[in-house]
């Protein structure tokens, strides 16, 4: 996707801090992050949404969830707590049109699933 800031840091051509990537996932650190560990996971293939995602994307998804694990241990959040979102669509507030999930954790994110 020509106009898409994931493809563009997927290709190399936007400069990210890369944690993780392999032929279908990249995972780099929020530009602005949220939490002392804030790591964005994002499939190759460009998807606008959650709603993009279908049965044959089964493998793919539950991947990405595999390697949200294997971080939040490599980065010891696995014993204090973490939080995986997926923002979709306008009243989520999802500004990146191409699917992604957001690892954060490091601190204490509050009781609330809505701020
Ligand atoms: P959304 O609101 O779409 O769920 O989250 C998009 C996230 O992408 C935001 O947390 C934002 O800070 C992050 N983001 C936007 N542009 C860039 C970028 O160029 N590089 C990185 N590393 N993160 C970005
Ligand atoms: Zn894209």
């Amino acid at each position: 996707m020509e106009d898409c800031i994931f493809c563009k840091i997927i290709k190399g051509e936007i400069p990210s801090e890369k944690v993780y990537e392999d032929d279908e996932i990249i995972a780099f650190k929020d530009i602005n992050p949220e939490a002392p560990v804030h790591i964005l996971f994002v499939p190759k293939k460009h998807m606008e949404s959650l709603l993009d995602v279908t049965e044959a994307d089964a493998d793919l998804i539950s991947r990405i969830y595999q390697k949200i694990n294997d971080v939040a241990k490599d980065l010891g959040i696995d014993k204090t707590g973490f939080r995986v979102i997926v923002n979709c669509g306008e009243d989520a507030g999802q500004l990146v049109k191409h699917l992604h999930f957001h690892l954060l954790g490091g601190k204490k994110l509050g009781s609330k699933l809505i701020k």
